[in-house]
């Protein structure tokens, strides 16, 4: 790397977005020195299915919520492309649409090591990995493993996994994909849907700025 990337985007269903959500941004963006980072909600996440009984929200409500969580941070932008593209969101698309614009350094591409083994599934895995950098953020419950071990199968002659196993080099992109350790919070998605179905609280776990919203939406409410 001959300097630090500085833009980072940070990619997801955010069905809600959540209090982890949001200091994993925080924590990212302190630990690369980012000066931007770029929160992306999905249209349509192509590996996960919403149902009756656990919907995935409107993706226009998605997204404003994450407008609205986010507004108070000046390091923090929200892009609609995938929500204004609609149709299933792949992040290759949506990286070889933002590079561009973002300028001449790769940004660094924010993803959850839960989602990153998953990496080799989804569209062009070899193509996506050459198109940014990746910090993949350990997240709660925290798996035991290496970056060695969490490579998808597919990549491994593609990169060149450090002895410590904290960082890889892509061969021929010289991109870096490297482990990047914050205090994550062990709030979730899925869980905050499921307290709400239950009509539970889920003050604290979803931000101030959204709350009522999110509870008045009935979105996620018992059917
Ligand atoms: P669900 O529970 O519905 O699967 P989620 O909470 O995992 O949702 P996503 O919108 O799918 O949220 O996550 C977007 C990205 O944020 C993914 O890369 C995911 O790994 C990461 N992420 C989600 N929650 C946390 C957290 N608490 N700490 C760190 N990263 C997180």
């Amino acid at each position: 790397m001959t300097g630090p990337p500085r833009v980072g985007i940070f990619g997801g269903t955010f069905n809600p977005i959540h209090l982890g959500h949001l200091r994993a941004a925080e924590e990212v963006s302190e630990a690369l020195a980012l000066e931007r980072l770029i929160f992306v909600p999905c249209a349509q996440p192509p590996h996960k299915r919403g149902s009756a009984e656990d919907p995935i929200a409107p993706a226009a409500e998605r997204l404003a919520w994450v407008r609205a969580a986010t507004v108070g941070n000046p390091r923090f932008e929200v892009d609609p492309l995938e929500v204004d593209r609609s149709g299933p969101s792949y992040s290759v698309e949506t990286l070889r649409a933002l590079v561009p614009r973002i300028g001449a350094q790769a940004p660094v591409f924010i993803i959850g090591h839960d989602a990153f083994v998953e990496v080799g599934t989804w569209r062009e895995p070899e193509a996506l990995l050459t198109l940014a950098h990746f910090a993949v953020i350990a997240r709660p419950p925290v798996a035991e493993g290496t970056l060695a071990d969490w490579m998808p199968k597919c990549l491994r002659d593609d990169v060149e996994v450090a002895d410590d196993g904290l960082s890889a080099r892509h061969r021929a992109a010289g991109n870096w994909i490297r482990i990047v350790e914050i205090r994550a919070l062990d709030v979730s998605a899925s869980d905050i849907r499921a307290r709400l179905r239950e009509g539970r609280s889920v003050r604290y776990l979803v931000p101030e700025a959204v709350i009522d919203s999110v509870q008045h939406s009935g979105l996620y409410a018992q059917r």
